[in-house]
């Protein structure tokens, strides 16, 4: 059964934070494709600033490009105000004929699912895959997300074979992989301060960043379009 993967997030920059746990998703759930999706204006970071969206776009297509099946998406540029994740995955299930959509996100995230707009449409318009961040996990993360949600969650372990669901049934993969303990945040904090990022980003996004002099003192971050 056709299966297809979507990450979405701000990816301000993208970082081997995103990409190793979304690898191991693509193998993991044998992905037809995986495709990431930057937020335009996410509705977290409204007062916060961002680098243009076309930056952003720019340095995912940069990162994607040694893989056969990762797609980038500008879906979320097309929209006006703040793009909520429910109404892009009803845009994407419209506009594709997939079979299988699973949204993956981080656990992070994933612990505050019962503070996004109609999260109760959104676990029906997809599969979830949840990353492992350090930050929260396990019984801590369990605590967090709305009861009604726990019995839909099962553990999985990276490259194990996953069934495909009964017709109809929405599940929340706990995707069991290393953690890999990075934050845009934390990059944007060293290049300001002077650091390398060199590891932490491929290096065609490493370039990027230097050739238009992104997060440094005085940078291009704006309100994000
Ligand atoms: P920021 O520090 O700017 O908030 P971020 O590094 O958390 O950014 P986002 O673009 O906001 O990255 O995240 C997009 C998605 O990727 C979110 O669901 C987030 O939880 C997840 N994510 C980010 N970093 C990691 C990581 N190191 N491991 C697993 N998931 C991650």
């Amino acid at each position: 059964m056709r299966r297809v993967g979507f990450f979405g997030g701000t990816f301000d920059p993208v970082h081997l934070g995103h990409l190793v746990p979304a690898v191991r998703a693509y193998e993991t759930f044998r992905f037809e494709a995986m495709v990431f999706i930057p937020g335009a204006r996410p509705p977290h970071k409204l007062g916060e600033p961002l680098t243009p969206f076309s930056h952003r776009f720019a340095m995912l297509a940069l990162a994607t490009q040694p893989y056969d099946r990762f797609l980038v998406s500008a879906i979320e540029s097309e929209r006006k105000g703040p793009t909520y994740t429910v109404d892009t995955l009803r845009a994407l299930r419209e506009r594709l004929s997939v079979e299988q959509l699973y949204f993956l996100m981080g656990s992070d995230s994933f612990s505050q699912i019962g503070s996004w707009n109609r999260w109760q449409e959104l676990v029906e318009l997809a599969h979830l895959v949840v990353l492992h961040r350090d930050t929260v996990w396990g019984k801590a993360l369990e605590a967090r997300v709305p009861e009604v949600l726990l019995g839909r969650m099962r553990t999985i372990e990276p490259f194990r074979k996953v069934p495909d669901p009964e017709p109809g049934s929405r599940w929340i993969y706990l995707l069991e992989h290393e953690p890999f303990p990075i934050s845009a945040t934390h990059l944007r904090e060293r290049l300001r301060a002077g650091l390398t990022i060199h590891e932490l980003v491929p290096p065609e996004v490493h370039r990027y960043i230097v050739k238009h002099r992104l997060y440094h003192q005085g940078d291009e971050r704006s309100d994000g379009i």
